[in-house]
């Protein structure tokens, strides 16, 4: 992928689940229809249109608030200046809105089988010993979907 890329893991509110990925030189934040990381502009009111941003240095993204109505919380502290982020780094969109966990794409451990992300919940496979997502276990053969078909 074209520079660094981060994984949104949506922790609260009502896209809760869900996974937004994006990058470049500037990610957005907000209600609005052209933020990359989008909220639902009827039901998470507490995140602004425009919330805020993350400007790539280098390899590293810096967290700055874009004149949100209600403020911009890194791990539940107000960013009041542009501050690093890291991976696993907790992001909310006013205090009670809507939470996102980023994770930098070279810090997302991938299925060995299918090659999708896996975030948390992976299923050693007893045969190969890799660490498979829950969708590449086969139940029955009790292995990885390689395993199980070889
Ligand atoms: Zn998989
Ligand atoms: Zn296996």
């Amino acid at each position: 992928m074209e520079g660094e890329a981060l994984h949104f893991y949506h922790v609260s509110g009502s896209l809760k689940g869900r996974i937004d990925k994006a990058a470049g030189e500037e990610i957005t934040l907000g209600r609005a229809p052209d933020r990359h990381v989008r909220f639902d502009p009827e039901r998470d009111i507490l995140a602004s249109a425009r919330h805020a941003r993350l400007v790539l240095e280098g390899r590293v993204y810096y967290l700055q608030d874009d004149g949100s109505t209600h403020g911009t919380f890194l791990n539940g502290e107000p960013v009041l200046v542009p501050r690093k982020l890291v991976t696993r780094d907790v992001i909310q969109c006013g205090r009670g809105g809507p939470k996102v966990k980023v994770y930098y794409d070279r810090d997302v451990k991938k299925c060995p089988v299918c090659g999708n992300p896996v975030y948390r919940r992976h299923i050693r496979c007893p045969v190969c010993e890799r660490k498979v997502c829950l969708m590449c276990i086969d139940h029955q053969a009790r292995a990885c979907r390689d395993c199980a078909g070889a």
